[in-house]
């Protein structure tokens, strides 16, 4: 025991009344290196419980007052005494006291008389072992603790015995009391759920057959009649002869997880805001539904609906009401449904249904007209009360594709087509409208590729200031230079770019691209005052005009009077507020704002006077035929008259004669633009006829003015050469160009 002295051993309480037995014990194992405390009646052992708490107790039966027995039951209720040793001390052959003292939970029997050398050694092994004990415990109770935050139990079947044990875990899992558990594997198999026994009992059967471990997922029945989904594990052991007899796994609580797949499962197939299938589970149903039509010789519809405008309710009354649109809409085409029909929405305002066993394409066309009328009745909203109509296009199997991919894209192509027919409309597929639609995909993939192949280049045109002939602004009009379809006019991809939102991105190259050749053309010394670029709708709703317009400006080096954008009357009546308070922006910016094509939109007088803009630029349909027609000049003019009283200057587009210029002119309309000047020309075009214009600073010699006092054009003549008009002079001096200024010019030397 001499290694046990260095350091402490553990603390021992001796309860003994008999004076000798504490003074040699204590002596003896404070000797041999523990700490004792030693008393000589149970309450006062008791009592130090409290400050001192022993590794072990060495504890007398026969006390006065209070004797062992009783002592140590007081002991085992204390909660520091518990699981302490007791070790009862007593005589050699009481085998009745020891009996009794085990029965009150004591630990183990010293007997009297005690042999001193051996104490200390059966005190050491006593609290060793007590301490052993523990951490085996604390190690059960944290196993059994991660079982339970793992829902996981494990069990043992001996197999030749039918005897399964289950851990605690797993009664928790099953809810089964283990009182009333029998332990066999009927038990195990009657508490699983009756639909997954069978398959329980042959993969058992199979795991053991094959020697292969066992793991299946199954449900389990509680009693109290709820589900859940386990998974079951386990491997098999074989004895000497190959007889399977032992088989242990665990079984695992996996509901959550269970669940959660499912809920996955639906959120892949299902659209969120109206439950409905969405297209990969419309794609699946119908290709299934197309295998047993192929066999049964059965035809098969495909509807494509479109909402007709469902933008204009979504942008006017705010997306949460055109949620709660498409969510009433999906109720009604489920309304008219069939049982075993099935009905999808494929994203926004795109739903598809599609019709087993169709006898003709006239009872298609009856169903796609219902669905039309259904539809059609008002939609009650909140507190408003709205309308929507559809476009309906169908394809029917065999006919018009045997794919639920072809269908699907020939109910479209069908669909668009009634679109195309004024909306609120049926038509059913026909091959030409196939032609169209893969023409409109391939541009569709091309126009992607060509923003990334940078396939886009700008043509200026300028226009002209009518009372002097100068060049007062260029505006930027992209072309496709198409690797095999040679320049392609921005009329047959500008919609489909906005369709796609492609737009974004090209409108805002064009933007940067138009301001950065402003910018080169005026290092060059080229004398262009203005570009003006053109937005489409879309970017003007979406896009952040502002910032990019901002950005364009300074990284070009440009004022922002340099700049003009052009947007169409639509753009701007598609939500007056947001229009305004963009328009505003851009003019606090210090940037023009036309009107593009205006007289073919929808905007009325009253429009016009609270819209924040500069200049209208009259469509080229009002110019076109006005130098003949008496009605056209009549309403051209009312038009000019119009924005002059509402003090905007306006533009005339598409002038392409001479008579167009002189009728202009006469209306006193400020500009012009049109093939009559000069047509849209690459850049670098443009920079030679404006170089020819320009003369080299050093040289400038007079300003020409116009009757506004603003400069026409500079010489380095003197206008006494020719008489002193100098109309005669811009004449000579610009031959390309006709006299376009019908006012008085004037000349004054420069500084
Ligand atoms: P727009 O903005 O009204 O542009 C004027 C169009 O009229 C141009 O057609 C131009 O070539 C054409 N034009 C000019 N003078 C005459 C003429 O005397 N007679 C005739 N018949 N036509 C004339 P273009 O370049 O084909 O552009 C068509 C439209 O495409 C543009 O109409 C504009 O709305 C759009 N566009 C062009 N470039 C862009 C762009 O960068 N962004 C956006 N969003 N749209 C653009
Ligand atoms: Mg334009
Ligand atoms: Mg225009």
């Amino acid at each position: 025991m001499n290694s046990m002295k260095s350091e402490l051993l553990g603390k021992v309480l001796i309860v003994d009344d008999d004076f000798t037995v504490r003074l040699l014990a204590s002596e003896t194992l404070e000797g041999a290196g523990f700490q004792v405390c030693a008393v000589d009646n149970g309450p006062d052992a008791i009592a130090l419980l409290d400050t001192f708490i022993p590794d072990i107790i060495l504890l007398d039966v026969l006390m006065p007052g209070m004797d062992g027995y009783l002592t140590c039951q007081e002991i085992r209720k204390h909660p520091l005494g518990a699981a302490v040793p007791i070790v009862i001390m007593t005589g050699l052959d009481d085998f009745e006291s020891i009996e009794r003292a085990y029965h009150l939970s004591a630990t183990d029997f010293i007997s009297k008389p005690i042999h001193w050398l051996v104490l200390p050694h059966r005190v050491h092994y006593i609290i060793r072992s007590s301490r052993t004990y523990k951490e085996l415990k604390q190690s059960e109770a944290r196993l059994s603790h991660a079982q339970m935050i793992a829902r996981l139990g494990n069990w043992e079947w001996d197999i030749v015995n039918d005897k399964l044990q289950w851990s605690k875990e797993i009664f928790r899992i099953f809810a089964i009391d283990p009182l009333t558990f029998s332990g066999t594997f009927l038990a195990f198999l009657n508490a699983t759920h009756p639909i997954d026994r069978e398959m329980v009992q042959t993969a058992v059967e199979t795991a053991i057959t094959t020697r292969r471990s066992l793991s299946i997922d199954h449900q389990i029945l509680l009693p109290s009649g709820t589900e859940r989904f386990v998974c079951t594990e386990a491997e098999i052991q074989y004895d000497s002869t190959g007889r399977p007899c032992h088989m242990a796994g665990t079984i695992q609580d996996i509901t959550e997880r269970k669940l959660a797949e499912i809920r996955i499962r639906h959120l892949a197939y299902h659209d969120i805001l109206t439950g409905l299938p969405n297209r990969a589970l419309f794609s699946d149903r119908l290709t299934q539904s197309l295998h047993r039509a192929e066999r049964s010789v059965e035809r098969l519809a495909v509807l494509f609906f479109d909402l007709d405008d469902f933008k204009f309710i979504n942008d006017t009354h705010g997306h949460r009401v055109g949620d709660l649109l498409l969510i009433e809409v999906s109720q009604r085409l489920n309304e008219i449904t069939r049982a075993g029909d099935t009905l999808a929405r494929l994203g926004g305002d795109e739903f598809t249904v599609f019709l087993h066993d169709v006898k003709s394409e006239e009872n298609a066309l009856l169903v796609a007209h219902n669905h039309l009328n259904n539809l059609l009745a008002a939609y009650q909203i909140e507190d408003k009360q709205l309308f929507v109509s559809a476009s309906i296009g169908i394809a029917l199997f065999p006919e018009h594709g045997s794919s639920a991919e072809v269908l699907i894209k020939s109910a479209d192509a069908a669909m668009y087509q009634a679109k195309q027919n004024g909306k609120n409309h049926v038509e059913l597929f026909t091959q030409t409208m196939y032609c169209k639609t893969s023409e409109r995909l391939s541009l569709q993939m091309d126009l992607r590729r060509a923003l990334e192949r940078k396939e886009f280049v700008l043509h200026y045109q300028p226009r002209v200031n009518l009372l002097n002939g100068t060049w007062s602004g260029v505006e930027a009009l992209v072309r496709w230079q198409h690797p095999d379809r040679g320049l392609i006019s921005p009329l047959a991809f500008i919609p489909l770019a906005e369709e796609t939102g492609l737009i974004m991105e090209l409108g805002e190259w064009v933007l940067r691209e138009a301001t950065m050749q402003l910018h080169r053309w005026h290092l060059a010394g080229a004398p262009v005052a203005r570009v003006s670029v053109n937005v489409s709708p879309l970017q003007f709703r979406r896009q952040n005009l502002i910032d990019l317009v901002k950005s364009a400006l300074s990284e070009a080096c440009l004022c922002t009077r340099s700049l003009e954008l052009e947007i169409t009357e639509s753009a701007l009546m598609d939500d007056m507020d947001q229009s305004i308070i963009t328009l505003k922006q851009l003019q606090r910016l210090g940037v023009s704002i036309s009107i593009d094509d205006f007289g073919t939109g929808y905007s009325s007088l009253s429009h016009l006077r609270s819209l924040p803009v500069d200049i209208l630029k009259v469509d080229r349909s009002f110019v076109m035929n006005a130098h003949e027609s008496k009605e056209d000049a009549q309403i051209l003019a009312a038009i000019i008259a119009m924005a002059h009283s509402l003090k905007l200057d306006i533009v005339a587009e598409g002038v392409e004669c001479e008579a167009h210029e002189v009728l202009l002119t006469s209306q006193r309309c400020r500009e012009a633009q049109g093939f009559y000047y000069a047509q849209p020309m690459p850049a670098e075009d443009l920079t030679t006829l404006l170089l020819e214009q320009a003369l080299p600073l050093e040289s400038v010699k007079y300003a020409v003015l116009d009757p506004d006092q603003s400069i026409c054009c500079l010489i380095n003549e003197n206008p006494t050469t020719f008489g002193g008009d100098p109309l005669q002079l811009v004449c000579r001096l610009f031959p390309g160009r006709p006299p376009a200024c019908r006012g008085n010019l004037t000349c004054e030397p420069v500084a």
